[in-house]
This record gives C-alpha cells, structure tokens and sequence, in this order.
C-alpha cells in the first residue's frame, strides 16, 4: 500500500491530474489480487469522441482501459458525459470520432433503476436473458436459481418485483446481469436512487460478487464516497464535452471492510478525487 495522499497533495498533484497513467497489467494484479496476465483489455476506448445530431458535444477524446481484474469508476459533474461514455462501451451507440472495442461480447449492463418486468417472477426476470439466447431451459433454471442465492435472494425466487424492496429489486437486476456471466460488467449509477443503508448494503454486496466474479466493471457514480471504497481505480470526468482528467488508482486492497469508509486514509483519498473534481467541474 503506499502512503496516504492529503488532499493537499491533490492540489499540488499535477502529475495526478493530468496525465492519466495507463493501466497495466501489473497495476490491475496488485489492485484486486487477482491475475491480469498477457489478457487484452475488457474494454479499450481510444481517442472515442461523441457529437449529437442536435450539435451537442457530448465527450471530448477519450482513452481508458478496463481490463480484467479491475473495477473501474468514473465520477464527474452532471452532464459531462458519463452515460454517454457507458452507452457506448455497451454498443448501445457509437463514437463519432475514435473506436471503442470489448474483449468480448460478454457484456452486461445495469441500469440506476432496475427495469424489472412486472409480471414476471424474480426467477423469470433472470431467466429472461436465457431465454432471449435460446439457453436450454433446464440450464438457465440452474444459472437463475445459482446466481439469486449468489446476490441473496435464494428463497425469493417466486416473489413478484411488487412485493419486493428497493434493495431486493436491485439484487434482482446484478443477477440478472450476472447470470450471463459477462467479461465486462456495465454499472449506470446503479444505487443512485437507494436510500443510505441500503446504498451501503449494496456496495457490500457488489464487491463480494467482484471478489467472488471473473468480471471486469465500470461503474458510473456522482458519489466519491462510493467510488473509492468500490474500485481499483477512480476516472474524474471534466464538465461537458467530458474528457478525462485524472485516473487515480486507490491505494486499497480487497477485501474493504465497511469500516474503511471512517479510516483518515480514505478520507484523504477521497480528498484528492474531489480537488480533481472541483479543478475541472
Ligand atoms: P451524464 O451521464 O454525465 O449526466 P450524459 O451522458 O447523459 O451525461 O449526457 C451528456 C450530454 O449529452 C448532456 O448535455 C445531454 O443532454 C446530452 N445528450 C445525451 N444524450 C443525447 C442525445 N441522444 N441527443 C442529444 N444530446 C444528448
């Protein structure tokens, strides 16, 4: 681990805030525990640049590497282009200047809210994606059934999305993203509209999966808080066009025990994220 930073480095910390440092191999092995090896990135963005047809320039050029072993944040002011930048690493668009490429078509992606379908039991709503793919039905079953007692929802499986809770409705989305076991896993805000503890809760709970997964993530969040006590690293956005203006990798290892959240060392950290931030709102 090396030596908190303050938020006064932050200030200081040109070498931070401006020249984002590729991700290697290396850094992704020693952030999350896990081997990175000679595999290609989950996903590579090089140079990608989005105009809307109304004018609307969206994001500037930007180059970021997410790659196996690594789950990614990205916080930055409203507007600046965060979901733009998920849509298209999804695919669900495409860059106007610039490529976007995924190691493989392996890609899951969940939504701040959960988009359950509700007449379908919690069991049918994962299932779904089995179903849409032509998954014997019998092994989608099993991988339904295996991933709602992985996000905890083992005996909720007949329930109805009505008769469940916030918090159980987002479990229900992870697993139904989880079940395809992607290489690259899409988070849009995902817990932006949970009240606190369960917010807490869930963190918890997607870095247990992390831990416990073969994904790599890029995550989406308006909260430093969250963002540093989830990822390998922290990408700070600037306000529109958004181009990345620091790529901070957090000095923890897994596992993080929520009470990391109170240590002076997170706090420091968080710190250094919000003065980059606050540089380039
Ligand atoms: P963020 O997720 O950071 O809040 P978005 O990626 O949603 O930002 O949007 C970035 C900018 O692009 C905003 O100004 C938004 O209004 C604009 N925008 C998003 N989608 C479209 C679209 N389909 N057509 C035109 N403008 C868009």
């Amino acid at each position: 681990m090396r030596p908190p930073a303050t938020a006064d480095d932050a200030a200081t910390d040109d070498a931070a805030t401006s020249a984002p440092p590729p991700a290697t191999d290396d850094a992704a092995e020693r952030a999350s525990g896990r081997p990175g090896g000679s595999t290609p990135p989950a996903l590579t963005v090089d140079g990608a640049g989005k105009t809307f047809e109304n004018g609307t320039r969206a994001l500037d050029a930007i180059d970021l590497t997410v790659r196996p072993g690594e789950l990614v944040t990205v916080v930055g002011p409203s507007g600046c282009g965060k979901s733009t930048l998920l849509r298209l690493a999804a695919g669900l668009d495409q860059p106007t200047t610039g490529r976007v490429t995924t190691s493989s078509d392996a890609v899951s992606y969940v939504f701040q809210d959960p988009t359950l379908l509700e007449w379908r039991t919690a069991l049918h709503n994962v299932e779904l994606a089995g179903e849409l793919t032509g998954v014997p039905r019998a092994e989608r079953r099993r991988r339904a059934l295996a991933t709602l007692d992985l996000v905890g929802l083992g005996g909720s499986g007949r329930q109805f999305p009505r008769e469940l809770s916030g918090g159980m409705r987002m479990r229900v989305s992870l697993a139904r993203a989880l079940v395809r076991q992607p290489d690259l896993a899409l988070f849009d805000e995902p817990f932006g509209a949970l009240d606190e503890i369960t917010r807490l809760q869930m963190q918890t709970e997607l870095l247990r999966l992390f831990s416990a997964g073969d994904f790599a993530a890029l995550f989406i969040t308006h909260s430093v808080s969250e963002a540093v006590y989830l990822s390998t690293r922290v990408v700070v956005m600037s306000g529109r066009p958004g181009r990345i203006v620091a790529d901070l990798p957090v000095p923890f290892g897994y596992p993080r025990p929520p009470e990391l959240r109170y240590d002076p060392a997170f706090a420091a950290f968080a710190g250094q994220v919000s003065a980059a931030l606050e540089a380039h709102a």
